[in-house]
Parts: structure tokens; sequence; C-alpha cells
């Protein structure tokens, strides 16, 4: 029972997708743009099938709505908002280049 001590977040933020169950269409992680010093929750991976689809930017605009009630956040929360947003952005575009379908 002690096998997994903690919660490990290991399924895809947006479709929830799993190293044991990958999307149909295979997938892999996509390196995010978590930062634990102001995110103590440790932000959820994203996978390649969901980078940059609509899904995908509804999350990240999710997230950044979230940082907007860290009142004590101060410029810092501004500046992660702003991080993720452009994250976001890149991964939008990176697949309108790559996928014509
Ligand atoms: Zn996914
Ligand atoms: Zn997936």
């Amino acid at each position: 029972m002690s096998k997994t001590p903690r919660i490990r977040y290991d399924a895809c933020r947006v479709c929830g997708c799993t190293d044991d169950r990958a999307c149909e269409v295979g997938c892999s992680w996509v390196k995010t743009e978590s930062r634990d010093k102001i995110n103590p929750d440790p932000v959820p991976p994203l996978c390649s099938a969901c980078a940059g689809t609509p899904a995908d930017m509804q999350e990240a605009l999710r997230r950044i709505a979230s940082l907007s009630r860290r009142r004590n956040g101060g410029f810092e929360v501004v500046d992660e908002a702003a991080r993720i947003a452009r994250a976001a952005i890149r991964r939008f575009k990176q697949r309108g280049e790559t996928a014509d379908a």
C-alpha cells in the first residue's frame, strides 16, 4: 500500500492520459512552464497530443485567471501569468506549423 507515498501528477492536465494509457494517436510529455516557487502545487504535465489545442489554450487561460486570485503575489504573479501565456502561444504556433491536418 505504501508503494506510491505521495500523489504523482503524471496525468495530462488537458485530456488526463497517463504513461499507461496514452492518447490513441500516441503522445509524449511536453515540457511545461511550471515554476514551484510561485505555484506550490506542481503543475500537471501536458502531452504532445494536447499541446497547442484549443483545450490546451483554455487550460492555460484558466490557470492565468486563477493566478489573479493570489493577491499577495505582486509582480511575480503578473510575471508568471505572462510566462504561462507565452508558453501556451508558443505551443499553439508550433502546432500550426507542424500539423497541416
Ligand atoms: Zn493530453
Ligand atoms: Zn496524451
